[in-house]
């Protein structure tokens, strides 16, 4: 096949897939660890990990191993069937969520759509919630993925317009007030919905507190807490979860992205038998979730993060990142935050959008994405190295201060 330049491929693609997206202009055909390169062999830093689906690093070695043994074995039985492989990765998910069990499922708005239906379902055998009645509460700004009943309760009019009708049964309020949560619990409350940093609305971190007092209100009320952390969990944020920078105990914990090492779409609820219990045969499922080369892939994810202490690395690296962003001069950024290697850079307005500087960023060999107008988020691959850090540190200074 004749080899495509970066021009034609981005041609074709305009010409043939769908414009739901407005990628940066780079094409990448190859990557390892955190560097990808394009069909010019142009090399870049790659500073946003597929939305954090590539903690491990791309093509980590031993999760491509992983992959590459269980393709030859078998890929895909259904649920019809029992494999070798999911109640392995079930007992291991398990152990390292803290939960007694796990449902498996593919993408991440599976996972959130999964955890909306527990809750409900809790709600109704469980709590003894009218029929029909169940509300669950959710946050403004927030990102929990793109289904129809999600985005139901998004804020975000690109996300939402012209999807209706939409789902009812979801309570909004602000994000980081505790006093609206307790005044929009009543007795037909199911569940609270949250993530614990809004990675999406440009790596929002609540104040300390807030998580814990979603704990208190949820265990007053008899109401389910549920932690998106699709986004911001296996390590992103400095610890496995970022809930644990609370040490709360979530009823059910959302993951996707990271737990397919960067190869494929893998994600999963985690809660104890109480609430998952809710599920009997026939009543939810998926053809993929659970099946052997998604298991053995997750699997072989969970033990590099352990095995390469990347929740020890990611907050050494993040505090040493955003102290570096943070020592930026420039009349340019507004403000720097965010936890372990989840960082948002805000700019003031007069500086002109993100995406220039996205985009100049990109010339430069360093590729990251603008959320929203005026945020430059940075997520790069947990296996960083601090020397990369530091030239990462230096293109950012050129291209801002
Ligand atoms: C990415 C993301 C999702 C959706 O995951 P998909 O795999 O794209 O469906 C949900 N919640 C959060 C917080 C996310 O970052």
């Amino acid at each position: 096949m004749a080899r495509h330049t970066s021009e034609e491929l981005m041609a074709v693609e305009h010409e043939y897939g769908a414009h739901n997206y407005h990628p940066l202009e780079v094409v990448i055909c190859k990557a390892e660890g955190i560097w990808v390169e394009d069909p010019e062999g142009r090399r870049y830093m790659d500073m946003l990990s597929s939305y954090s689906a590539v903690n491990q690093g791309h093509r980590h070695p031993k999760i491509i191993k992983a992959m590459k043994d269980q393709a030859d074995k078998v890929t895909l039985t259904s649920r019809a069937f029992y494999n070798d492989q999911w109640p392995l990765f079930a007992k291991k998910l398990a152990d390292f969520t803290g939960k007694d069990m796990i449902l498996p499922m593919n993408t991440g708005a599976e996972a959130v759509e999964t955890a909306i239906k527990t809750m409900r379902k809790w709600g109704y055998m469980v709590k003894g919630v009218e029929k029909d009645k169940a509300e669950i509460i959710v946050f403004q700004d927030n990102f929990h993925g793109r289904t129809v009943t999600i985005i139901s309760f998004s804020v975000d009019p690109d996300a939402k317009d012209n999807y209706g009708p939409y789902t009812p049964g979801f309570v909004l309020v602000p994000y980081d007030d505790l006093e609206a949560v307790k005044k929009a619990v009543n007795k037909n409350t199911v569940g609270i919905l949250v993530e614990p940093i809004q990675g999406e609305a440009g790596v929002v971190v609540p104040s300390d507190g807030f998580l814990k007092g979603l704990e208190k209100i949820a265990r007053e009320n008899n109401v389910l807490l549920a932690l998106d952390e699709i986004q911001t969990g296996f390590c992103r944020t400095g610890k496995d979860f970022a809930f644990q920078h609370e040490g709360i105990t979530p009823d059910i914990i959302i993951m996707g992205k990271a737990l397919g090492g960067g190869i494929m779409p893998v994600s999963a609820i985690a809660a104890n038998k109480d609430i998952l219990g809710v599920f009997k045969p026939g009543t939810h499922g998926s053809t993929f979730g659970g099946n052997p080369l998604a298991c053995a892939i997750a699997s072989a994810a969970i033990d590099v993060l352990k095995e390469e202490h990347l929740a020890e690395r990611s907050e050494e690296l993040g505090k040493y990142f955003m102290d570096g962003l943070k020592a930026i001069k420039s009349p340019k950024i507004k403000l720097v935050r965010g936890k372990g290697l989840l960082i948002g850079l805000v700019l003031n307005q007069s500086a002109g959008k993100a995406r220039l500087y996205t985009t100049a960023l990109k010339q430069k060999g360093l590729l990251c994405k603008e959320t929203h107008d005026w945020i430059i988020r940075f997520a790069p691959p947990l296996v960083i190295k601090k020397e990369e850090i530091d030239e990462a540190l230096s293109k950012i200074r050129e291209v801002l201060a």
